[in-house]
């Protein structure tokens, strides 16, 4: 069997837990060791999430920098990203009411001095169980390829720029983003549209989902 071959036909995906709490469920997701023999590294799952989050980002997978700070977004593309958001760091890391959760969890390692994509697993082990658990999710960001695949399905363009450019056709509960990696620039320039329209209803978007958070702690 190949190193990149599918690990989820000798094991059982992960199944909701009635009355599980969200702490375990998270302990459970965090010893998760179902592509272990696929990873450059020991299993080592890196995404922030809480049951009253509102807004979710999915992203790609962590890259080495993520991996070794187990932080999830903090390098460059994450800087950007936070541009993009209008947020500081402190408001980006609020996981009561952001939650990052990427498509794949754990680092994959590189070929080439190039990330390797998401392990396949992880995305439908772990995303429907998470997000059954954060029922308060106005709205997810579906940064790169490998999120609008998961959660757009055939619904999606053509490319990716076919995905962002219908961004419209996905509301109200997702919106498709570029990777904000600089390696992106390029992309950024062709698509001189992204910044003018998107990013302003990017940031309306978020602040309603979150805006709604604040309301909940006046009158609760
Ligand atoms: S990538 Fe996901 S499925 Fe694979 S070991 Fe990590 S947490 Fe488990």
């Amino acid at each position: 069997m190949s190193k990149r071959s599918s690990a989820t036909s000798s094991r059982t995906p992960a199944e909701p837990r009635p009355g599980e709490s969200f702490a375990d469920l998270l302990a459970r997701v965090r010893a998760c060791t179902v592509c272990a023999p696929y990873l450059p590294n020991p299993p080592k799952p890196i995404l922030r999430a809480s049951p009253t989050a509102r807004l979710l980002i999915v992203g790609q997978a962590p890259g080495r920098r993520v991996f070794e700070t187990g932080i999830p977004w903090n390098d460059p593309s994450g800087d950007q990203l936070r541009l993009w958001l209008g947020m500081t760091r402190d408001q980006f890391y609020d996981e009561s009411r952001i939650a990052i959760v990427p498509t794949g969890f754990c680092y994959p390692g590189t070929v080439h001095g190039s990330d390797l994509p998401p392990r396949p697993e992880c995305a439908p082990l772990w995303h429907p169980v998470l997000r059954a658990a954060m029922p308060d999710i106005q709205l997810t960001l579906l940064i790169g390829a490998y999120a609008q695949a998961y959660y757009l399905g055939k619904r999606r363009g053509r490319t990716l720029t076919d995905t962002v450019a219908a961004w419209r056709d996905f509301a109200p509960d997702f919106l498709p983003l570029p990777h904000p990696s600089p390696r992106n620039r390029a992309w950024l320039k062709r698509n001189p549209w992204f910044e003018t329209e998107v990013l302003p209803s990017l940031r309306k978007r978020v602040g309603d989902a979150l805006r709604a958070s604040d309301n909940d702690a006046a009158t609760g």
